[in-house]
């Protein structure tokens, strides 16, 4: 029995399930490795602007502590719970150890739809959540960042509601804040500019020229924007892209700056163009070189796996290709480069653990410096999976999940049980 369910813990045990078969980890010690070390919920008040009250379920769970402090984002979404939760801190456990980062995997969340707030509610709601969170969270304990549904602001009213708390401002206790409040250059654009240079790097082992090459993007939010602007700035061509009320694709391309600008004007997609306008979900079928999820999970499945018309899916988001389309991928769709999740969207933890680091130092580094170290981190989680992809004759995934999955382990070992 477990409070662990639902398809993506699911999802998160199949994976693991596999890698730990293939490097042959014995069954006593599966599950000290799967499940997490500690999971929260907490119930979290706030006065609505109509004068009632409403009570919103909240989540954090810190998977393994064996490296150093979890690391995790926070999720304000309708459908967030606890299995949730549990598969986003096991995946980014995997993802820290592969590319080489002091921490274990951590996440949380509130089962909320945040369009659905006023600006007070929301600022209530993330200050009241950082709260009830304080006994459990801390500079070397367990540090926070933004995930869907939470941006710069919210991080800012974390950091404020912890500092409060101590008496005096503790900028590191979490990431993805304004550069004006201790955050660091670079951390909004890192996940985008991260994929965008993951994307690069296939493309070359590909031979094909970014600039003639073609994209369509899932979701328009911190991830999927900046993936499309960086590609945009390596030449590539955006033909489609969607978000949670409208999808669009255009074989000639679509305009990213007039996209950008109704976005900020307008909150989303809706109403941008009248003649371009699909299916959202027949948009991750059109034809392109570069399919980019990165909204929500599970969106690549059996039904639409073996109508992909790209030739590069490289995963944003976190968890968006259920296991049987990566069977499916792994066996007949041999024509399709997959670059697995927690090496594809890595950039986004590791400048946050740059801002990490530069906020216990209290000294800051220029953006050149940023992204030149993001680039070199990348580029060697890059190399390494396709090594290990090549000599053990595995996928990609089931590559970068053993690297993760080893260290994790490696580190276990030789620190041993206690007591
Ligand atoms: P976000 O809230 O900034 O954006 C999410 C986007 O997805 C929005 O444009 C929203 O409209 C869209 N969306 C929601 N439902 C959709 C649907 N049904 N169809 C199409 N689009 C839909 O979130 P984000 O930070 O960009 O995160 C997106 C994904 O990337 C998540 O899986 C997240 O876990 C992952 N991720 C984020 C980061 C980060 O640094 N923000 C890092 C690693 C991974």
């Amino acid at each position: 029995m477990t409070i662990y369910t639902g398809p993506v813990f699911e999802m998160a045990e199949r994976q693991f399930d596999a890698v730990a078969n293939h490097i042959a980890i014995p069954s006593d010690e599966r599950s000290r490795l799967l499940y997490p070390k500690r999971a929260i919920a907490v119930s979290v008040p706030i006065h609505r602007d109509d004068g009632t009250t409403e009570v919103f379920q909240g989540y954090r769970v810190q998977h393994h502590l064996s490296l150093g402090p979890t690391k995790g984002g926070t999720r304000f979404a309708q459908n967030v719970h606890m299995g949730e939760v549990a598969a986003l801190a096991v995946w980014m456990s995997w993802k820290c150890a592969l590319v080489g980062l002091p921490y274990g995997g951590a996440k949380g969340g509130i089962a909320v739809d945040p369009h659905t707030l006023s600006r007070r509610e929301l600022e209530a709601l993330s200050r009241r959540y950082m709260q009830e969170m304080i006994p459990f969270v801390g500079l070397h304990t367990d540090v926070m960042a933004p995930d869907m549904g939470t941006n710069e602001q919210i991080m800012a009213w974390f950091m404020d509601t912890y500092s409060m708390y101590q008496g005096r401002t503790v900028t590191g206790i979490v990431t993805g804040k304004p550069v004006a409040s201790g955050g660091t250059e670079g951390r909004r654009e890192a996940t985008g500019r991260g994929v965008a240079h993951i994307i690069a790097r296939a493309l070359a082992q590909l031979k094909i020229n970014p600039s003639g090459a073609t994209s369509v993007i899932q979701g328009f939010g911190n991830v999927g924007s900046v993936s499309a602007a960086a590609l945009v700035e390596r030449g590539v061509k955006l033909r489609g892209v969607s978000d949670h009320t409208a999808a669009y694709y255009d074989p000639m391309g679509l305009n990213l700056e007039a996209l950008l600008k109704h976005v900020a004007a307008h909150g989303a997609l809706r109403g941008f163009s009248n003649q371009s306008v699909i299916d959202p979900d027949e948009l991750l079928e059109m034809p392109c070189d570069i399919l980019v999820p990165a909204a929500l999970e599970c969106v690549i499945t059996d039904q639409n796996v073996n109508r992909l018309k790209c030739r590069i899916l490289a995963e944003g988001a976190n968890g968006p290709t259920t296991p049987e389309a990566d069977v499916v991928l792994q066996q007949q769709r041999d024509d399709i480069f997959v670059l697995p999740d927690i090496l594809c969207n890595a950039g986004g933890v590791i400048v946050s653990y740059f801002e990490w680091v530069q906020d216990l130092q209290q000294l800051f580094w220029d953006e050149n410096e940023v992204f030149g170290r993001l680039e070199r981190v990348l580029d060697r989680a890059f190399d390494n999976v396709m090594k290990r992809a090549k000599s053990d004759n595995i996928s990609h995934r089931t590559a970068a999940l053993a690297i993760g999955i080893d260290r994790v382990r490696g580190a276990k070992q030789k620190r041993g049980l206690f007591p």
